[in-house]
């Protein structure tokens, strides 16, 4: 078995899919867990420890790396509160973040993501990246993201009456933007993450929606309970999430 990053190591670690740091908010006693039933049966939560022999120690010391920094930034992107990242509300469902830093919170990210493309576990089945699976190993491996345009990437903060949940964890199947965007997506520390899985054109919309290069985010504020209802988010068509979010942002 080769390393599936590098492609050169055999001696191949245990490696988690979406990485422990991210649970520990789970069994914290006030955020044990997300208190509203799931029925719609193609929302997931992702279970804890889910591994796979798939990495060699150095691509696991690199992705963990950035995984650090994308934890570091959430843990205050969710407690709102930094000495390292300016929050500023733009109204009581928006805000804009400045600071982040988007080489390794982009990386991160983009390898959460082509882990569950990867990873023959079936949970994640609906992540199957084609085409753009070597892609993405391609840019992890070259460490590069510079351009903001390709794989763009939105987020959200998910709360319920008003209390932030950063154990929730969960998985979505993929949807589509104007439809020719495949968007993939999950919740990770309470943030959803919707990856624009393209490298050759961009949206026809303001990049401001997106994580800038320049460590600029807006992120809007949802609630658990649209993801409790099957008509909403599951829709699974983004064209009205992006065009709000851009229309609250001007
Ligand atoms: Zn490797």
């Amino acid at each position: 078995m080769v390393c599936k990053l590098c492609q050169q190591k055999y001696d191949l670690r245990e490696s988690h899919i979406i990485s422990e740091a991210f649970y520990e908010g789970v069994y914290d006693k006030r955020h044990r867990a997300v208190p509203i039933s799931m029925e719609n049966s193609e929302l997931k939560f992702i279970q804890k420890g889910i591994r796979e022999k798939l990495l060699c120690g150095d691509c696991e010391k690199k992705l963990s790396k950035w995984e650090s920094i994308l934890k570091r930034d959430l843990v205050d992107i969710g407690n709102q509160k930094s000495e390292f990242l300016t929050l500023n509300h733009i109204d009581e469902k928006l805000f804009k973040v400045e600071g982040i830093r988007y080489k390794e919170f982009k990386l991160a990210i983009l390898s959460i993501l082509w882990r569950m493309s990867v990873t023959s576990d079936q949970f994640f089945e609906s992540y199957r990246l084609g085409a753009y699976e070597e892609k993405l190993r391609q840019k992890l491996l070259d460490e590069n993201v510079t351009d903001e345009k390709k794989y763009p990437i939105m987020v959200s903060r998910y709360e319920l009456d008003g209390v932030f949940y950063p154990g929730t964890i969960m998985g979505f199947p993929p949807g589509k933007y104007d439809q020719i965007f495949t968007v993939q997506s999950f919740i990770i520390w309470g943030h959803r993450f919707m990856i624009f899985v393209n490298d050759k054109s961009f949206p026809k919309v303001s990049i401001e929606v997106f994580l800038r290069n320049s460590g600029e985010l807006f992120v809007d504020v949802c609630s658990l309970v649209e993801l409790a209802s099957p008509k909403s988010v599951l829709s699974k068509i983004y064209d009205e999430k992006v065009e709000s979010m851009y229309a609250r942002m001007q």
